[in-house]
């Protein structure tokens, strides 16, 4: 379905000062700079941003670098310590569950072999999300 055709829209900029639900609606108090308004919607959609869990590890100390956040690795998910992989939402990347499982498998599979296995980071599941972000935002 066509998210405009459905008559859904879009409000972006805004500070969520208040929600409330009445009468199988719910009322919101949104802020944008110095203006304030309160409106009506059908339904909230919440998106909260992720970050990766890296805190505390003291990765430094092993020679592990940071990129953006995130683990830095390379195409076989070794870090730049050697013999430590990263893989899944603190490595850089998509931060799915599939592309964590693709990774770990990825990853297990270069340290138990000697072959050069190249990883697809998840290459199917954002091929996979890049299809349904475009049948949404039609
Ligand atoms: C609300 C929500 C909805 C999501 N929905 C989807 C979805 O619909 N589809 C999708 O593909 N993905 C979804 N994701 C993303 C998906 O859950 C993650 O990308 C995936 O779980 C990443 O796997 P991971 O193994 O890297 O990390 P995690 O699954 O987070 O596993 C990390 C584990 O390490 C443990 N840990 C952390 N620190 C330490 C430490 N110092 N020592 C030992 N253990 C530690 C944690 O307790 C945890 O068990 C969603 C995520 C969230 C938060």
């Amino acid at each position: 379905m066509n998210s405009k055709k459905a008559g859904i829209t879009s409000e972006t900029g805004y500070i969520v000062k208040s929600l409330e639900y009445v009468d199988d609606k719910v009322k919101g108090g949104l802020i944008s700079g110095k203006k304030e308004r309160e409106d009506e919607f059908d339904l909230v959609l919440l998106a909260v941003g992720r970050r990766a869990n890296v805190e505390g590890l003291a990765l430094e100390n092993a020679g592990v670098q940071l990129e953006n956040g995130h683990i830095k690795v390379n195409e076989h998910m070794q870090t730049t310590a050697e013999n430590i992989y990263a893989a899944g939402d603190v490595a850089d990347g998509w931060m799915l569950a599939h592309t964590a499982y693709d990774e770990a498998m990825c990853a297990a599979k270069k340290i138990s072999s000697t072959a050069t296995i190249k990883c697809l980071r998840g290459q199917q599941c954002r091929e996979w999300y890049s299809l349904i972000l475009r049948w949404g935002g039609q």
